[in-house]
């Protein structure tokens, strides 16, 4: 396996380094203290392709492998984890499941649009009742006819009434697994309240029920036959969409560390000369490096086709926990002026404990694991 970057990654990084810095530094506050879904940036967005990574070019899309993705989105994750948590699931989720999995016709639909952000999309697993495991689900479907009918609710779907497309996780009466491609505006299809969420206010999370909601039969994403093989490797890729965004964040709360750290002065020297900053930095580089492997080896096994439920556990597990524990860190380096709201570092520390909590939690990360090495 080989961790080089090629010419092209290169360029996807620093192409996607530039426009955060230049669109989101600064409107990354207010995406948070306004809790305002960044609309406009992510138009930008589409307009540099950035929106259309996973998505096939003769569907207007970019077609890059995962890894050019992954690395797109850390480089947005270190200016606003909002913004790259929004643009990780809309590639690497949606626009990925539909370009695997969908019908010619779903495809035809929906790509074109997501690629140049006339489709802002969304996902919808977590219900108020039931458990992490995504199986858990209680949203419940039957069919009639052409349609399916759904009727129930879920909770902190990202997106909220501001996005248009929606995968949704339901089952069936038989308790099989049903994905759905859902659009804003189907009848019985309800936007409840907002989330006011701890971090990541940018994205929206709002309540949804569903009421009698009539889906048709063409709006099941791909073969009904392969929905759970389907909900496996989407969970996969949700794993990896969030581990990017997670090292995102402590890349750069590492980054903001060593500059300060630099600068700062006390007892007449920078504090970067006391063995015991440079100990939390070394800490940081270390864990942020080893996360970063997990993370790209889970990549690697996935563009050779091999299984990675284990692996992506691995690396949400991992990355989830360094960057709660690198923000937390570089509030430390930083003093007094790592608490105030004035310096990002208090939001990126809100912003990285969401990361332990979306596409899963820890504790389910490490049930997994364990099942996988206690089958083998
Ligand atoms: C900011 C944010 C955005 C989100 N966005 C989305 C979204 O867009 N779409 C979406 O579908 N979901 C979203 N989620 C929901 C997220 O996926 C869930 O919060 C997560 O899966 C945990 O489920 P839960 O909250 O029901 O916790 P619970 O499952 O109720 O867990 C509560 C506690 O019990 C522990 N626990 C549960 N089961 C076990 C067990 N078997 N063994 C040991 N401990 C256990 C958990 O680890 C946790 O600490 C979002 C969450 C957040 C915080």
């Amino acid at each position: 396996m080989d961790f080089n970057l090629s010419e092209d990654q290169k360029l996807i990084r620093d192409m996607s380094r530039e426009f955060a810095e230049k669109e989101l530094k600064d409107y990354a506050v207010e995406i948070d203290e306004k809790r305002e879904f960044p609309k406009n940036v992510l138009k930008k967005m589409s307009q540099l392709g950035l929106l259309g990574l996973a998505i096939p070019e003769k569907f207007s899309g970019n077609e890059m492998d995962i890894l050019s993705i992954v690395i797109a989105i850390e480089e947005i994750a270190k200016v606003c984890a909002s913004t790259a948590v929004i643009c990780a699931i809309h590639n690497l989720v949606v626009s990925y499941a539909i370009s695997q999995f969908g019908t010619e016709e779903q495809k035809r639909k929906h790509l074109p649009k997501l690629a140049q952000g006339k489709e802002i999309s969304g996902i919808s697993l977590m219900e108020p009742d039931a458990e992490s495991l995504i199986t858990d689900l209680d949203l419940i479907t039957s069919q009639q006819g052409e349609k399916y009918i759904l009727n129930g609710k879920k909770r902190l779907m990202l997106g909220g009434n501001t996005a248009d497309l929606f995968l949704v996780f339901a089952k069936d009466e038989q308790s099989k697994i049903k994905i759905f491609l859902i659009e804003k505006g189907m009848d019985g299809f309800i936007f409840d309240k907002e989330e006011n969420t701890l971090g990541l206010r940018g994205i929206k999370s709002c309540e949804l029920s569903f009421e009698k909601c009539q889906i048709p039969k063409e709006n099941l994403l791909g073969k009904d036959m392969e929905q759970t093989l389907y909900l496996k490797k989407i969970s996969d890729m949700g794993k990896i969409a969030i581990s990017a965004v997670a090292i995102g964040i402590a890349q750069s709360a590492l980054d903001m560390s060593i500059e300060y750290s630099l600068q700062r002065r006390q007892f007449g020297k920078t504090i970067a000369e006391f063995q015991a900053i440079q100990w939390m930095l070394a800490q940081m580089e270390s864990d942020i490096t080893g996360a970063r492997s997990t993370l790209y080896y889970a990549v690697a096994l996935k563009g050779e086709s091999k299984s990675t439920g284990k692996e992506c556990a691995i690396a949400k597990l991992t990355s989830a926990q360094v960057a709660v524990k690198t923000t937390i860190n570089a509030i430390q380096v930083r003093g007094g002026y790592g608490y105030m709201k004035d310096f990002p570092l208090e939001r990126m520390f809100r912003d990285a404990k969401s990361m332990e909590f979306i596409m899963g939690t820890l504790q389910t990360q490490k049930d997994i694991i364990a099942e996988k090495l206690l089958k083998s």
